[in-house]
């Protein structure tokens, strides 16, 4: 038997859960009403009022506000839809469900985040939306990429998926465009199990995209029950999906939104405190653009050039019980995409190949926060 003492393993995320969510997710199935119902409407209004937006609609996940945000941006067959190659797959995928080809583009290295110069060339005639991504919780310059796409007719969808928290020119991230699409996954700041929203300014679109989450439904079932069952028949007036939240997910959510700037200020917190005590080091971290404040849902360093390969570092890093993450994918170098590419992505492979992120959530201490930092300059020399 081993008596060396284990050191326990520093997890690289977890999510700040606690009595109010398990209570409030315990009384939505004491009502007896778990399916999308009053709870959904509320985290909507709640979500809404948070951004200061007029409509949010809530689903099962960012994945599927991404599909329905596409459909609502008219994207079909044929069109391309201009995404970062640096982004969790769905990006992507979301404009590939429609029949439409995700065209490439590269990021900036220090935010991670398409710019205006990264786009501008890969526009063509055929280009029908841009999805600017809010990657690891930094916010892209949604400003700079609306003003090239709205005199060509492009709309730009705000993949908002790691932003909730997030602010851009002094707003929350996603306030200000056209259609934005958060995630509620455990591995963001935010988290229902799993859960999405769609925020829109058009009543119009907002309308359509409930319909589109129920079946095409011209009436939810929610409001047919509550307007008393028999008298309101509903129609279908389009092909629509289940992409419904629950009850019990919004329950919770409403606990998580309440908590949202408290979860923010720690991180910054904690993340200010990794650049402070790694030195030379920190100055790799990701930091907040000139144009908005991050939420550090991801906390991604670039490795310096003479350090070993990432996948060294991941290992001496585990060896010391610190489970780090390489960075943020890359989808043309997976295999649906592989080759895919219309113009090099340097950026992009730099950061997908010598990124990596490091432990970050509520409940780290400061004397974990030590022990990642001992480590990762022992691994890095
Ligand atoms: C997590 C993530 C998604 C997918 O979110 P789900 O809620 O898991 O579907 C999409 N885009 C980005 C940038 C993400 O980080």
């Amino acid at each position: 038997m081993s008596t060396v003492p284990v050191m326990p393993n520093i997890p690289v995320m977890v999510p700040w859960l606690g009595e109010e969510e398990a209570e409030a997710a315990a009384e939505a199935v004491r009502s007896g009403w778990v399916a999308q119902g009053p709870r959904v409407a509320e985290f909507e209004r709640a979500f809404a009022a948070h951004l200061g937006v007029p409509h949010a609609v809530a689903v099962s996940s960012c994945t599927t506000a991404l599909h329905l945000a596409l459909i609502g941006a008219g994207v079909g067959p044929g069109d391309e839809v201009l995404v970062p190659s640096l982004s969790f797959i769905a990006t992507a995928s979301a404009a590939t469900y429609l029949g439409a080809t995700p065209v490439f583009a590269d990021v900036d290295p220090a935010s991670g985040n398409l710019t205006a110069e990264t786009v501008q060339p890969l526009l063509t005639d055929r280009t029908k939306a841009v999805i600017a991504v809010d990657q690891g919780g930094v916010p892209v310059d949604l400003d700079a990429i609306e003003a090239l796409a709205r005199p060509r007719g492009i709309a730009v969808v705000e993949d908002a998926a790691c932003a909730a928290g997030a602010t851009l020119r002094g707003r929350p991230a996603g306030a200000g465009a056209g259609i934005a699409a958060y995630s509620f996954h455990p591995r963001k700041l935010l988290t229902t199990g799993e859960g999405g929203m769609v925020t829109c300014q058009d009543g119009e679109l907002a309308a359509r995209l409930r319909r589109l989450r129920e079946h095409g439904m011209s009436v939810s079932a929610a409001d047919r029950h509550a307007g008393g069952g028999a008298a309101v028949l509903e129609t279908y007036d389009e092909i629509g999906f289940n992409y419904r939240m629950t009850d019990i997910q919004a329950a919770i959510g409403l606990v998580q939104l309440r908590k949202l700037p408290e979860l923010v200020r720690r991180r910054r917190e904690l993340a200010d405190r990794y650049r402070r005590l790694l030195g030379p080091l920190g100055e790799r971290l990701v930091a907040d653009p000139e144009h908005g404040t991050g939420n550090y849902q991801s906390c991604w360093l670039l490795l310096p050039d003479g350090a070993p390969d990432r996948a060294e570092v991941l290992e001496r890093l585990a060896a010391a019980g610190i489970s780090a993450r390489r960075g943020i994918m890359a989808a043309h170098l997976e295999a649906p995409y592989k080759g895919a590419e219309r113009v090099p992505l340097p950026a992009t492979e730099l950061l997908t190949r010598r990124s990596l992120i490091l432990p970050l959530h509520h409940s780290l201490t400061e004397e974990q926060q030590d022990r990642v930092v001992a480590a990762l300059r022992s691994a890095v020399e």
